[in-house]
C-alpha cells in the first residue's frame, strides 16, 4: 500500500517480547521494564494474523525484533509460520546473538534468511560495561555460529558512542575484511530508555568515514549508505537517522509485541490490533499506513524522541 505521502510501504518490523536478557545502557533501564499481563501481549497467532494482514496490505518483509527475541520460547515457530505467509518473500532477525550457538541452524530451517546480531565493542569490559550483564564470548560464539549456519546475509549493528566505542571504529570495520559480513553504525538516538547518555554521547556517522579514509563508497541499501574497505569481504554500512534522516524513502512500519502498530519508530501515535478480528485488523493497518507522518520533526541530539517507549518496548 502507498501511504499519504506517495511512499510504498513494504516492511514491517515485529516485535515479539519486550523482554531481554541483557541490558544495554542506551536502551533500557537496569531493573527492566514493567512486564505486562500476558493477556496484554500479542499471542503468536496474533502475531502470524497481523502477518498476514500486513501482506494484503503489500508488505514482503518483516524483520522479527525485540526486546530479544531469542528468548521467546516459540520463536522458531512464529519464524517458520511468518515465513510461510503468502506474499512475505524475506524474514530476518536482529538479536544480541547470545543464544546463536543453540539457534542459528534452527532459525535457519525455519525460514530466517538474514539475521542481524548487535555488537557495540570488542572488547571485553566494554561489552560487560555496555550490555550491563553480557559476555563477549558469547556474543562472538553467536556470530560463529550464525556465519556457519547460511544464512543470506550476516550483519553486526553497532550503536556510535562517543568516548565508549568511537575508538573502536577500525576495528569494528575490520571485522568486514575478516567474514563476509557488512557492519552498520547508527547513530545514538535520544529514546526513551537511553538514561545514561545524552547529547555529549552523540557522534554523526560521518565520523566513520574519517576513521575510515580509505573506505570506497558503494551504493546504497535500503536506509544504510555502503562502503567497502579495500580488499574487504563485506561492506561498512552508516545509518544516520539524526543527522541525515530517512523518512522521505521509509518504507516501514512496526508492530509492538503488546499489539499497537507504530507508523513512525519515533512518534507516540499507537494503534492498537490485539483482541481484533481478522476485518478489523485489515481496517487498523490501512488507517496506520495511511496516517503514517511525512517525517519524525527535529529529532536530533539536543531533543527526544516523542514516544515514551524504550527500544526494547518498540522494537529496533
Ligand atoms: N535485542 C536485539 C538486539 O539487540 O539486536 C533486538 C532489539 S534491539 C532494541 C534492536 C537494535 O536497536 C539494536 O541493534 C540496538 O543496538 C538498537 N538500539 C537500541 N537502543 C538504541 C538507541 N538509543 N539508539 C540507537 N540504536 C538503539
Ligand atoms: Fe536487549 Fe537489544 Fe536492548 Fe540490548 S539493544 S537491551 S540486547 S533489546
Amino acid at each position: 500500500m502507498i501511504d499519504s505521502f506517495g511512499r510504498p510501504i513494504t516492511y514491517l518490523r515485529l516485535s515479539v517480547t519486550e523482554l531481554c536478557d541483557l541490558r544495554c545502557r542506551y536502551c533500557m533501564p537496569e531493573e527492566g521494564v514493567c512486564k505486562l499481563r500476558h493477556d496484554q501481549m500479542l499471542t503468536e497467532e496474533e502475531m502470524v494474523r497481523a502477518v498476514q494482514a500486513a501482506a494484503k496490505l503489500g508488505i514482503e518483509k518483516v524483520r522479527i525484533t525485540g526486546g530479544e527475541p531469542l528468548t521467546k520460547p516459540n520463536i522458531l515457530s512464529i519464524c517458520h509460520r511468518v515465513a510461510q505467509v503468502p506474499g512475505i518473500r524475506d524474514v530476518s532477525i536482529t538479536t544480541n546473538g547470545i543464544r546463536l550457538p543453540e539457534l542459528a541452524v534452527p532459525l535457519r530451517q525455519a525460514g530466517v534468511q538474514r539475521i542481524n546480531i548487535s555488537l557495540d565493542t570488542l572488547r571485553p569490559e566494554k561489552y560487560a560495561y555496555i550490555t550491563r550483564r553480557g559476555s563477549l564470548d558469547k556474543a562472538l560464539a553467536g556470530l560463529e555460529a550464525a556465519l556457519n549456519a547460511g544464512f543470506d546475509q550476516v550483519k553486526i549493528n553497532a550503536v556510535l558512542i562517543g568516548g565508549f566505542n568511537d575508538e573502536e571504529i577500525p576495528a569494528l570495520a575490520a571485522l568486514t575484511r575478516t567474514w563476509p559480513i557488512d557492519v552498520r553504525f547508527i547513530e545514538l538516538m535520544p529514546m526513551a530508555g537511553n538514561r545514561d547518555f545524552g547529547p555529549e554521547s552523540y557522534i554523526p556517522v560521518s565520523r566513520v568515514l574519517e576513521k575510515l579514509p580509505e573506505a570506497v563508497s558503494e551504493k546504497e541499501e535500503g536506509v544504510a549508505r555502503l562502503y567497502r574497505l579495500p580488499g574487504a569481504r563485506g561492506r561498512v554500512g552508516l545509518i544516520s537517522p539524526l543527522s541525515q534522516h530517512f523518512c522521505a524513502s521509509c518504507n516501514r512500519i512496526r508492530l509492538t509485541a503488546d499489539g499497537k502498530l507504530k507508523p513512525c519508530l519515533h512518534s507516540a501515535e499507537e494503534i492498537s490490533i490485539k483482541g481484533l478480528d481478522d476485518a478489523a485488523m485489515l481496517d487498523r493497518m490501512r488507517q496506520a499506513i495511511w496516517g503514517k507522518p511525512r517525517c519524525h520533526g527535529a529529532l536530533g541530539p539536543l531533543s527526544r524522541s516523542e514516544t515514551p517507549r524504550s527500544m526494547n518496548q518498540i522494537g529496533g
